[in-house]
């Protein structure tokens, strides 16, 4: 996609490093590792999934490093994401020092929920402020399926140990796959009626290593919306931050709302206030395009503070206009575990 000429000169307001774009970044997403304990089908494949040796991870004093200086030029929101961020060791510790950054003014957490039951109270104690988990149906053996293996009963307990801790509002992820769980959009879209929540449904984005999944499977926001006002009626729209990628609607009368996440048919490129961090060190500049900035190895051979800070800064004013997905390109390099989406 190129970027069209109004947006040009025109500078983001806020704090974080600028891109040459004049898209201001104060959103870090950060991978804690490339590991998981599902295999969702449109995330990994079946089998064969390569994982990253340990010793090219960044460490726990590498991670919270970078983090630090990442406040400092004026990051104000963190998500903490992987593979899946709820097995990383030390994940209470590591919140805690995030949190603790001066500058730092949401940490948020996307994860599968499965290990949530156990953790939540302790994540929110450390500073973690809210949760998007990832769930995309409520019949446990297509759940099963999707996730190759996951347990839906502990999703559960784990979504609704998120919210008796306090982590909210609870937003749910739904990636809507063709045959697989587009025709339970509406008892998702249900949960929204008497519960503060925010169901999401998510595009599936062609990612390394499940290509055929993504081409048989898209199912647009346009199809999915007109699927649940079959079975709801005419949704209300919603205003929302103008930052977050979904456009949000509601059910008439619901408590909460419904989100629409669409990569595909409607990029937000041009609204994007986010970079990541990928667990082995690399800055990310867009999640569909293969463009990175490699922070671990400079910091292994003995960087300074301020070296870090440049390259961060000439990294993010690099950071492409968009991506080209709806014109065909398939150029991610890493699967959306690997990068953290
Ligand atoms: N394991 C955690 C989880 O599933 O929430 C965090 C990492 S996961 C890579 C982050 C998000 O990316 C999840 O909401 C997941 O559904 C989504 N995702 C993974 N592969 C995707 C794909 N090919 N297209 C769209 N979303 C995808
Ligand atoms: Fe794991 Fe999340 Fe990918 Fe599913 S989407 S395989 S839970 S990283």
């Amino acid at each position: 996609m190129v970027a069209p000429v109004s947006i040009l000169p025109q500078n983001t307001p806020g704090s974080g490093p600028r891109d040459a774009f004049g898209r201001r970044m104060n959103y870090l997403r950060i991978s804690l590792t490339d590991r998981c304990n599902f295999r969702c089908l449109y995330c990994m494949p079946a089998i064969g999934m390569k994982f990253q040796p340990r010793d090219e991870m960044l460490t726990d004093d590498e991670l919270i490093r970078v983090v630090g200086l990442c406040a400092k030029l004026g990051f104000t929101k963190l998500r903490l994401t992987g593979g899946e961020p709820t097995i990383r060791p030390h994940l209470i510790d590591i919140v805690r020092e995030m949190k603790a950054f001066d500058g730092i003014e949401e940490l948020s957490m996307t994860t599968n929920a499965l290990l949530l039951g156990r953790l939540a109270g302790d994540l929110k104690e450390a500073g973690l402020d809210r949760v998007n988990i990832s769930i995309d149906t409520l019949d446990p053996v297509k759940f099963k399926m999707m996730t190759r293996g996951g347990r839906f009963d502990l999703v559960w307990q784990g979504i609704q140990a998120a919210e008796a801790a306090g982590m909210t509002p609870i937003k749910l992820n739904t990636v809507v796959v063709r045959d697989q769980n587009d025709a339970d959009v509406a008892d998702m879209a249900r949960l929204t009626i008497d519960r503060d929540w925010q169901v999401r449904f998510l595009e599936i984005m062609p990612m390394e290593g499940v290509g055929v999944v993504y081409d048989a499977g898209l199912v647009t926001s346009e199809e999915t919306k007109s699927r649940l006002e079959t079975e709801f009626g005419a949704l209300e729209p919603v205003s929302a931050d103008p930052s977050d990628p979904a456009r949000t609607w509601r059910i008439p009368g619901a408590r909460g709302t419904i989100g629409f996440i669409s990569p595909i048919s409607a990029p937000f490129c041009e609204s994007c206030n986010r970079v990541r961090l990928t667990a082995d060190g690399n800055l990310r500049l867009c999640l569909l395009r293969p463009d990175e900035v490699n922070l671990r190895d400079m910091m292994r051979a003995g960087a300074t503070d301020a070296e870090m800070l440049q390259r961060v800064r000439s990294g993010v004013w690099r950071k492409p206009w968009g991506h080209r997905v709806a014109e065909g390109e398939r150029n991610t390099i890493r699967g959306m575990s690997q990068i953290g989406g």
